[in-house]
């Protein structure tokens, strides 16, 4: 049996566990975020998107491409025409689906407000209802989903 090839050698560095609360230093990887304690499931910090709810603000776009390539997208609101580059890389489907702005549900919100278009807002409330909103959230980075599978 052949051994996968193995992708750049790892490193193992001083990490600072990203647990609120703990902050003990270990030697991981460089994407190790928790000291093996808190790497343990049951501490794995929830994130804040269920599988359900990565379409709400992320699209899954399925594509072929091999290598890192950069695409136009439009804004998937209502009535907003604003367009985007997403970076398109491998093996990765999860994309934002709305352009940088209205990636804050705020924003979303009160754009929809302008156009009139008050039951989308209420279509959207209630399918967001079933994440919480944290602070982090407002900036609308939500890249964070994707690099759930390193
Ligand atoms: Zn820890
Ligand atoms: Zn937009």
């Amino acid at each position: 049996m052949q051994l996968p090839k193995s992708r750049r050698r790892q490193k193992l560095r001083e990490k600072k566990c990203q647990y609120p609360g703990c902050g003990k230093i270990f030697f991981g990887i460089h994407i190790s975020k928790y000291c093996p304690e808190h790497r343990q499931d049951r501490y794995r910090i929830r994130k804040r998107t269920k599988p359900e709810d990565v379409n709400i603000k992320n699209q899954t776009f399925k594509h072929a491409y091999t290598e890192v390539i950069t695409m136009v997208m439009d804004c998937a609101l209502e009535g907003c025409e604003h367009q985007f580059e997403v970076k398109i890389y491998p093996r990765q489907y999860i994309y934002p689906k709305y352009c940088p702005e209205h990636r804050n549900e705020y924003k979303r919100i009160r754009h929809l407000q302008l156009i009139g278009r008050d039951d989308l807002i209420e279509q959207m409330k209630s399918e967001s209802e079933s994440f919480e909103l944290d602070p982090s959230t407002l900036e609308g980075d939500d890249v964070d989903v994707v690099d759930d599978v390193a």
